[in-house]
Order: structure tokens, then sequence, then C-alpha cells
């Protein structure tokens, strides 16, 4: 099976490869390098959906989408489906990191509970459409630790481990992480669909 990934994000790229081991990830660069992935929804379900139909439109091949971001509990579930743009269009992450530390500066770290959130999605040209969804728990560290990953990762530390999710190495983090749990019910989907 082969499946354009509606995303520019090579972290993810990287890893929806290893949790989709059975399907071919053609890059929506040389497929569709003008294509714009809008994220306009208030719900993770509804943007991946949205990416993934404009991929699929582009390109007329089965398409495969995530959206995901993290949600803190002390901040009313923020920055959720706004993550990537958390302190603005176009943020860094180094930006975005900073965003969260200020905000959670004064909240005891006890209080600072959050989840990873992913939804990840296939669309296929017929209109088909097949959805999962994954979380992993954790908290915010105020000290970002770690240089793997991307993202929030170096300040969030997962629950039951004392490491931040950028000092965990990729195939372990993929075993517990919210993009690890999405995919493989996607897969499962997948295969019982097949
Ligand atoms: P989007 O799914 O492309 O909208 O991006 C989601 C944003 O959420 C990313 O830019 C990150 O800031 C954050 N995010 C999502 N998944 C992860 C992850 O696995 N690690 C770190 N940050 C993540």
């Amino acid at each position: 099976m082969k499946a354009v990934f509606a995303s520019r994000n090579r972290h993810k790229v990287e890893q929806v490869k290893i949790l989709l081991e059975k399907v071919e990830i053609l890059p929506l660069d040389e497929l569709a390098p003008e294509l714009g992935l809008e994220e306009p929804f208030a719900t993770f379900e509804a943007n991946a959906l949205a990416k993934a139909r404009a991929a699929t439109q582009a390109t007329g091949l089965l398409a495969i989408a995530d959206d995901s971001g993290l949600q803190v509990d002390a901040l009313d579930g923020d920055p959720g489906v706004r993550s990537a743009r958390y302190a603005g269009e176009n943020a860094t992450d180094d930006a975005n990191n900073a965003m969260l530390v200020a905000l959670l500066k004064d909240v005891p770290e006890d209080q600072r509970t959050c989840r990873y959130v992913c939804a990840a999605v296939c669309v296929w040209p017929s209109g088909t459409e097949m959805i999962a969804s994954g979380t992993c728990g954790g908290r915010v560290i105020l000290e970002g630790r770690g240089r793997l990953g991307f993202g929030y990762d170096p300040h969030v530390v997962p629950d039951g481990d004392t490491r931040t999710m950028a000092e965990i190495p990729l195939e372990e983090k993929l075993t517990f992480s919210h993009r690890g749990r999405a995919f493989r019910a996607l897969a499962q989907k997948l295969d019982a669909h097949a």
C-alpha cells in the first residue's frame, strides 16, 4: 500500500515511517510542493481530516495525516490545536516553549499536568475516511532538558518517567507516545480494512 503523508514536519515523517511499516510513505514535498496544509478547526480530528482531504485531492492518492498538540490542565487545555503557533504564526519551537514556560512559571510542578494528543487519519480518493487517536500524559518542567525529538519535548516528562521526551530515544518513545498509540490503532484498522 502506498500513501502520501500530509505533513512537512520531518520528525513526524520519520516517526510515521516507523509506525506504519506496511505502508510506503510518499513525500508530499515532491507530489504537491505548493499545497498549503491549513489547520483552522477546533479539534485535532477535524484538522487532521482537512489536511488528508487536501492531500488526496491534490495527488489522487490515499492520504494519511495527523494533527497533534499539547494540552496543559492549568492552561485550560492550551495550547491544544494551536500548539504549533502558540507564540504566533510560524513560531519556532523555542518561542513556543518560552511562551509555555512564561505562562506556567508560577504554577506548582504537581499542577503542571498535561497530555500530548494525536489524531491520525486516512482518506481515500473515493471519500472513505478512517480515524484513530492516542494520548500520552505527563507534566511540564520549566527547565528544558534533552536534544532529541521536537516541539515541546524538552519540557515534557511523561508519566512514570524522570526523563523528558527529548531525552528518550525515538524507538522507545514510540512505544507509549501519543503518535505511537494513534498510528498503531490506525494500522490495526488498516489491516482490518485490507
Ligand atoms: P501540527 O500537528 O502540525 O499542528 O503540530 C503540532 C504541534 O504540537 C507541533 O508543532 C509541536 O509544537 C506540538 N507537538 C505535537 N506532537 C509533538 C511531539 O511528539 N513532540 C513535541 N511536540 C509535539
